[in-house]
């Protein structure tokens, strides 16, 4: 295909070969797939002005760029001179009139304080340090007395206020930095990512004016062609005469071609043909999303389905199997904005009437925005005023939520906000309260006598004494290491009084729950049956009362006491019982 003519206005640009052709794209998550000539310098000429625009936003903010250009397509070409009557502003920062007045509004004290500031900002985009092309900088230089015309029009409207050649002249050196396709792709990406290029991780635009920038892209940035370009190809776009075009998918890519020849209105012949094809391809048509398909709600359970790892006595197993149906879990998963919360609105509060606490868990959420906090506030709101708890667990990587919380609920924050790391531990929390209210006279969890010990249930007090003189009593300080994975196992652990946890380590710095138990409770226990080394790591939570026996003493009771032996082995068994039943529910649960 040879249609189309390499730009000759500015002299430079009549060298390019129109046989240069390359393809970029990038996704918003950073993964770029290139063809041709991709890595091919040419100068980024207009694709320079919506980024430019954006930095104009950042520097003056909206309000008074707005008072300078507007944001209304013109139908006309890139170069037209055209201001609005009355206010005589540029209709749009993406025509040159606008884009010289938008340059015109870069902070910086000088010249090159200014274009420095500009590059700067191209880099962030790009990734990589940017330069001018000098030569085409000074061919359209000497050749740009249209731009310069422009300027001196500007001027007389007092859309500029000072001396129009300087800004014209950084105008000039914007359009003359050179990028290659791949550049553009990141930059479009960068775009498409909300403002941060999804590769270096970078911030290049505050995320509030990414779609201010888009905006102007898809109204005017194809001069001309605008409206049927977003009809049939739906992207914001950006064109440049020297042969680039950009096209933005929100969210999800940036596209860039390269390709010297141009239609009539200055844009790239080949670079619209291939976004063209793209848009079909793909489905990339910005007006025809599908929907996110998956529900923002991963996971639904109770707490009678599902306990925290803090082993209960049987008794308060009972209770919460019981009433812990008002406990209600919801994990939620992917993007949090309006649509995707809202039906996680209407399901709570469809709801209400049997959930007394409500863990919120954002372990699988991706992102959350300002639509979805005013929601979840809501739903804080009320459930509060009907006297319900919300708890938010594993939230620490949405720190907007926290914000946004601590301006709404004010001095009501450290009552009502409610966040935990995890959801054992907002678990357990609520399954106190729900024991608590259960069993308001229940025994007192944190100490026992060994006749109270769970494996020496239904011991005669005879029983009792025998066993008892084999126990040794040890105590350990909080935090202390009990027993360590690894270790040989040779003692079987009663717990007299405190409360010790088991953990595992899930990697070199931090370590999972497993259980908790408290007074009256056995651990240890496992090496009884099978003598491999101990799995998991216990710790003492609080000060703690042992009474220990050995493996070698638990041995003998069998030549000794056999009978007091079958009993100990039987309440062994329904212990390991009553733990693994809680597993299987467990996995039945997250199935
Ligand atoms: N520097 C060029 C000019 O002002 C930019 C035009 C364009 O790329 N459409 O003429």
């Amino acid at each position: 295909m040879a249609e189309g003519k390499v730009a000759t206005y500015i002299p430079g640009l009549a060298k390019a070969n129109p046989d240069w052709f390359g393809i970029c794209l990038v996704t918003a998550n950073g993964t770029a797939y290139e063809v041709g000539d991709s890595r091919q310098p040419f100068t980024i000429q207009s694709i320079s002005k919506p980024f430019v625009y954006g930095l104009a936003l950042e520097d003056q903010g909206r309000q008074h760029v707005l008072s300078k250009v507007g944001t209304e397509p013109t139908g006309d070409a890139f170069n037209s001179i055209s201001l609005e009557p009355g206010t005589g502003r540029p209709r749009n920062p993406m025509i040159n009139a606008g884009a010289i007045a938008t340059t015109s509004l870069i902070a910086g004290k000088t010249g090159p304080a200014r274009l420095r500031r500009l590059l700067e900002m191209f880099g962030r985009y790009a990734g990589r340090d940017l330069a001018l092309d000098d030569e085409i900088y000074q061919s359209e230089n000497e050749t740009g007395h249209r731009n310069r015309a422009i300027g001196h029009m500007l001027r007389n409207f007092d859309i500029l206020t000072t001396d129009p050649i300087p800004s014209v002249d950084l105008y000039f050196q914007q359009c003359s930095v050179s990028v290659t396709a791949y550049d553009l792709g990141v930059m479009a990406a960068t775009l498409a990512n909300g403002g941060t290029n999804p590769i270096t991780g970078k911030q290049a635009i505050r995320g509030e004016y990414v779609e201010s920038v888009l905006s102007v892209m898809g109204s005017c940035g194809m001069y001309d062609y605008a409206g049927e370009w977003m009809y049939t190809i739906g992207m914001p776009a950006k064109s440049g005469v020297a042969g680039g075009i950009i096209a933005v998918l929100p969210g999800q890519l940036g596209i860039a071609v390269y390709s010297p020849p141009l239609d009539a209105r200055g844009n790239s012949v080949r670079g619209i043909r291939v976004c063209d094809a793209l848009s079909r391809h793909c489905d990339l048509h910005l007006l025809n999303r599908p929907s996110p398909g998956e529900s923002a709600i991963r996971l639904k359970f109770t707490g009678a389905e599902l306990n925290s790892n803090r082993i209960r006595t049987p008794e308060e197993s009972q209770a919460l199997h019981h009433d812990g149906g008002q406990i209600q879990v919801y994990q939620l998963q992917g993007n949090l904005h309006f649509a995707s919360t809202e039906a996680v609105v209407h399901d709570v509060i469809a709801n209400v009437d049997q959930i007394r606490h409500l863990i919120l868990d954002f372990k699988k959420v991706l992102t959350l925005n300002e639509s979805a906090c005013r929601l979840f506030y809501e739903v804080l709101n009320k459930l509060s005023r009907l006297d319900r708890v919300v708890l938010f667990t594993h939230a620490e990587h949405l720190p907007l939520l926290r914000r946004y919380m601590k301006v709404k609920l004010g001095e009501r924050y450290t009552e009502l906000f409610r966040s935990l790391q995890e959801n054992d531990l907002a678990l357990e929390w609520c399954e106190n309260r729900v024991i608590e209210a259960a069993l308001p006279s229940r025994r007192d969890a944190r100490s026992a006598t060994p006749a109270q010990y769970e494996l020496f249930e239904n011991f005669t007090p005879a029983e009792i004494d025998v066993i008892s003189s084999l126990l040794q009593r040890r105590t350990y300080q909080q935090s202390e290491t009990i027993i360590n994975a690894g270790d040989e196992a040779n003692e079987l652990f009663f717990l007299a009084r405190g409360g010790v946890s088991v953990f595992v380590s899930v990697d070199s710095v931090s370590r999972k729950r497993l259980a908790t138990f408290t007074g009256g409770m056995v651990f240890g226990e496992m090496a009884v049956i099978d003598r491999a080394p101990r799995s998991a790591m216990i710790v003492a939570d609080t000060e703690v009362t042992c009474d220990v026996m050995s493996l070698g003493d638990f041995d003998r009771l069998g030549s000794t006491h056999p009978g007091i032996k079958i009993k100990l082995l039987e309440n062994l068994s329904l212990c390991l019982c009553r733990r693994l039943r809680t597993v299987n529910r467990k996995l039945a649960v997250f199935d």
